[in-house]
């Protein structure tokens, strides 16, 4: 049982009045042709400087395959923006939010699809994408305020001449389209508007999250490399009897060092020095694997190892590797990289009635929630 004296209620610290900022999201990439629908549509050629307002519904169509590209032309450029005076406009079976701009990638003759949309309603959106709508309102919560967060710095980060700040996909953070919004979404992004993690000092932190930690969280630099401040690895119960179980998997001895090649090419500017390799005693606690190739000794991220092998291989980043009859088993538990919010443990906390900042305090335990804006 989870004792209350473990969480530091969050203060809220409200510093900033700032209108709600939009965030240019990607949503489609090297499409060759796109088709948008909408009510009384405002297109803006932006390399004609031409702009038009249609009256009444209309289609307007996109040729991405102009011709060949001319030399002095950017690689990629803003060509078009789309928007309604109703807040909403159609791309395929899609209805979104706020613009669709269309970016032409010259190097391709192909086009970029981006949606310029409220970073409030961008939450709303995301939650069933990247969690699932029907939780529980303080789980979505507190997701909002890490997803919140993840994008807002992105958007801080961007300078002007940026055409997108944030990918739909697993790079950034996947977002949905205007019918993925559900009651509860829009009530978790409502109740927690313009409201961020920071780190100790004050600094706006990258607040990652996972699907399933299986046990304990990871600190950023456990698997990326760099430092964030005010991370810690955090013991998680709470995801334990949902989501993917403990996995296990066998490599072949020969495919490892391959991958530990490839590994200390990529991210140590090494090489392995033979091909005989020994593991060294692994253990849960180990975010690096120690191996000896020949008489030389290695130390590798387990991060680097799952980037190369995929999530299909190495589903997290909690694992034991050993060594048995010259095979590589592997055992491990759950899903995702492990850094940040274990979302499953944090359905688990507002099940048992944690509200959002408690729920946040447990996972990010020296953050703080500030206001970044309000409407
Ligand atoms: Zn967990």
């Amino acid at each position: 049982m989870l004792r209350t004296g473990c969480f530091v209620i969050f203060l809220l610290v409200n510093t900033a009045s700032a209108a709600v900022p939009s965030v240019k999201v990607l949503i489609a990439k090297s499409l060759n042709s796109v088709v948008v629908e909408g009510m009384d549509l405002k297109k803006t050629v932006h390399t004609l400087r031409q702009s038009q307002q249609y009256s009444g519904r209309k289609t307007i169509s996109f040729n991405c395959r102009p011709g060949k590209r001319r030399a002095s032309l950017p690689n990629s450029l803003l060509v078009a923006s789309l928007s309604s005076p109703t807040g909403l406009i159609s791309w395929g079976k899609n209805k979104y939010q706020g613009e669709l701009q269309l970016l032409a990638d010259t190097g391709a003759n192909s086009c970029d699809l981006v949606n310029s949309i409220p970073l409030e309603a961008y939450i709303t959106t995301l939650l069933s994408k990247e969690m699932n709508g029907t939780w529980p309102v303080e789980a979505l919560k507190a997701q909002a305020v890490a997803a919140r967060t993840y994008a807002f710095e992105r958007l801080r980060k961007s300078d002007s001449a940026k055409l997108y700040h944030l990918e739909s996909s697993e790079k950034d953070q996947v977002s949905g389209t205007f019918f993925d919004a559900t009651e509860k979404t829009l009530r978790a992004s409502r109740e927690t508007e313009g409201e961020i993690l920071v780190g100790p000092t004050g600094k706006i932190s990258p607040a990652f999250f996972h699907s399933k930690c299986g046990g304990k969280t990871l600190r950023p630099d456990q698997v990326w490399g760099g430092v964030e401040e005010g991370y810690r690895s955090v013991n998680c119960t709470f995801c334990q009897k949902t989501g993917m179980k403990d996995w296990q998997g066998k490599i072949k001895n020969k495919k490892l060092v391959s991958m530990v090649d490839q590994v200390l090419k990529k991210y140590y500017s090494d090489n392995i020095s033979d091909t005989e390799i020994r593991i060294m005693p692994d253990s849960m606690a180990n975010s690096e694997l120690r191996l000896y190739a020949g008489d030389r000794l290695h130390i590798i991220k387990k991060s680097y190892l799952r980037n190369l092998a995929g999530r299909e291989v190495l589903p997290s980043n909690n694992f034991i590797m050993a060594m048995k009859n010259n095979e590589i088993h592997v055992e491990g538990q759950g899903y995702g990289h492990g850094v940040g919010l274990c979302q499953l443990g944090a359905l688990e906390l507002a099940k048992r009635g944690y509200d959002y900042r408690q729920i946040l305090s447990f996972y990010f335990p020296r953050h703080k929630i500030k206001t970044a804006y309000t409407p």
